[in-house]
């Protein structure tokens, strides 16, 4: 090679690290401008029908973005923990399907919409043939009763640690929410014994809740979220550690039942603003998948009416439309 090649090489090297650098450095300025625009926003209220819940500090507001290459963009509250409640329906899913595949989710649990509350028992009734979905309650009971295991501590144990992976760390239960939520937990209860009614959980029912509400009571910052995010967004690679969690196909399977009903009975309006699969929880976590790219992650724990968090919705909206990120905003090119 001679020498004006040589340079050439370095000189395009150059270029291409500089405007990494510089777009790096423009995402980390839109989350902390999303940031210091929503900071102190007031509207919104910590869920109280599990007691626990209404003691955390409302105040929590973090915002973490990871990128598929790992990089991590952040402002605000990056460590504080918060549980991780129906966040965590989207991994035991894709837990799920990285074990036994799609066809058992569409058969024994259903992909459809509800448009009802996360834990309506009516529209368990109004479905009880063409099945629910795993992000409400009702089907997420029995997407924990599908997680492979002979013994509830073989499922919960198969279930902290896929859920660890995804996180990169070990993640633990708080235990007063876990006994806050099981001792007040008797609609989740009602549920699963319906489900049993209708031939449509596949273990234990008292023990598939009481697994569902352990998984629910894992302890969470907004930064485990945008890895746990940015490893759905990588296709199930997780950017931070480089190893597998699950399959691309498992991850396939799982951004489309998201979109469809990650944020309750609000999902559809959701989608519309933000065109990306999400997933919400009454703690007050929020995360969005933008497939081949980011994970996206708030902590903020005031909810709206529907059990959204009003700081995540906001901010992860706002960082949507700056960096352009909604996957049907199509350029046509001429
Ligand atoms: N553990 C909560 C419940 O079952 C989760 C609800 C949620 O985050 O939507 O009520």
């Amino acid at each position: 090679m001679n020498i004006q090649k040589t340079l050439l090489i370095f000189l395009l090297w150059g270029v291409s690290f500089y405007s990494i650098a510089q777009s790096q450095q423009a995402i980390q300025q839109v989350v902390e401008q999303a940031y210091q625009e929503f900071k102190d926003v007031q509207e919104g209220k910590n869920a109280d029908y599990i007691k626990e819940l209404a003691k955390v500090d409302p105040s929590i507001f973090g915002i973490v973005m990871v990128d598929i290459d790992g990089n991590i963009y952040s402002a605000g509250d990056n460590f504080s923990q918060v549980s991780i409640q129906s966040v965590s329906k989207a991994f035991v899913l894709s837990l799920v399907l990285n074990e036994s595949g799609p066809e058992v989710i569409k058969n024994k649990v259903g992909a459809n919409a509800t448009g009802f509350p996360f834990n309506s028992i009516i529209a368990m009734e109004i479905n009880r043939e063409s099945g629910i979905n795993s992000m409400v309650n009702a089907g997420a009971i029995a997407t924990t009763s599908l997680v492979n295991g002979a013994t509830a501590d073989d499922k919960w144990n198969a279930i902290v640690k896929k859920l660890s992976e995804f996180a990169g760390r070990p993640l633990e239960v708080d235990e007063p929410v876990y006994i806050s939520e099981a001792g007040d937990n008797q609609r989740n209860v009602a549920q699963a014994q319906l489900l049993k009614a209708y031939d449509k959980i596949y273990f234990d029912a008292d023990q598939s809740v009481d697994i569902y509400t352990r998984q629910c009571a894992l302890s969470v910052h907004a930064r485990d979220l945008a890895i746990m995010a940015a490893t759905l967004a990588s296709g199930g690679k997780n950017p931070i550690t480089n190893s597998r969690v699950v399959s691309t196909e498992a991850v396939s399977y799982t951004l489309p039942v998201m979109a469809t009903a990650g944020l309750y009975e609000n999902s559809g309006k959701w989608l519309y603003q933000t065109g990306l699969p999400g997933k919400s929880g009454v703690g007050g976590a929020l995360i969005a998948v933008v497939p081949g790219k980011f994970g996206i992650a708030v902590v903020s724990p005031p909810l709206d009416e529907a059990g959204n968090s009003v700081k995540g919705q906001l901010a992860i909206n706002y960082i949507v439309e700056k960096l352009n990120l909604n996957p049907y905003l199509v350029e046509s090119g001429n």
